[in-house]
């Protein structure tokens, strides 16, 4: 009860303090949209990489039991199996950031303000009212992208573009964007934007800001290879938590989705997923539970 209640001050927290923040620092008058546009989204993107990263990674390298007893696969982390293999794999899972990093802000250059009508003033800095159905929608259309874009990348003859991102079978936070430049375009990407371009002048840009921080933070707990009872997610009814897409990669079978379980479900690619809970006695209710997880290992 006292996780759960964690849980959901830290989740209202973040919808309070970060908009409170951005308003304390919103200029008066944007001059030079494009530019405004291209540093805020790069810079919100790598603050939320690194602090989010580094408290993992604070975890992993305390290897304490209280931690440890939260983690998913039974399998050692990547860097008790090999460490020359997870040194060159580190290695190039940070350059791989920096490089996809580099081609989005190429991108952004590219097609820039192309179409797009976010409001930039001060006058109109939404509120929570405003930015919560907005998320939600985000949340939805990125969902059903990521779902199928990710379903594509696993067919044979595309899965050549995916393979990478599966090198890690045990995931640790930073595999989040271990991708090839394909897969970070056509499904991080790609489904990321189009909720705010369909919402387009209906949307701040502070309301995109918040909504980066919502999406990065998401997929970096989705790969922690951790269920925190004081993460927020598992709590959720019908969310795609950490052990979902821990399976996906432990498994490589089904589980597609990224915020929901939704479409797994109604095209049965949770299936096997479900079959395995049932199996090990676990249930398929969507709430996690560390102690009977430990039972049935
Ligand atoms: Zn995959
Ligand atoms: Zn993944």
């Amino acid at each position: 009860m006292l996780y759960f209640i964690i849980a959901i001050i830290t989740f209202t927290s973040y919808f309070i303090f970060v908009p409170e923040l951005l308003k304390h620092y919103w200029p008066e008058h944007v001059e030079n949209k494009y530019w405004f546009q291209i540093i805020s989204m790069q810079a919100m993107h790598i603050i939320v990489y690194i602090i989010v990263n580094a408290s993992y990674g604070v975890i992993y390298y305390l290897n304490h039991p209280f931690f440890e007893q939260y983690k998913i696969e039974k399998k050692p982390w990547p860097w008790q199996t090999d460490k020359q293999e997870w040194n060159k794999l580190k290695n190039e899972t940070f350059i791989n950031f920096f490089i996809n990093l580099i081609i989005g802000i190429l991108l952004a250059m590219t097609f820039g303000l192309t179409g797009v009508k976010y409001r930039f003033d001060r006058q109109s800095l939404p509120n929570i009212w405003e930015m919560i159905p907005q998320f939600l929608f985000c949340i939805l259309i990125e969902d059903i992208g990521f779902y199928w874009t990710h379903r594509l990348l696993h067919l044979p003859a595309l899965y050549k573009y995916h393979k990478q991102h599966h090198q890690y079978i045990v995931t640790i936070s930073i595999s989040a964007e271990y991708s090839t430049v394909l897969e970070y375009l056509l499904s991080n990407l790609l489904p990321f934007i189009i909720g705010p371009r369909i919402l387009n002048e209906k949307l701040h840009m502070m309301t995109m800001l918040i909504w980066i921080g919502i999406r990065v933070y998401k997929t970096l707990s989705a790969h922690s290879g951790y269920v925190f009872p004081w993460e927020i997610f598992q709590y959720i009814p019908f969310l795609a938590f950490s052990e979902f897409h821990s399976y996906h990669h432990s498994h490589n079978n089904g589980n597609f989705g990224s915020f929901f379980i939704f479409w797994d479900y109604l095209f049965g690619t949770s299936n096997n997923y479900y079959e395995k809970k049932l199996k090990d006695n676990y249930g398929i209710l969507n709430i996690y539970n560390p102690q009977k997880k430990k039972q049935m290992i």
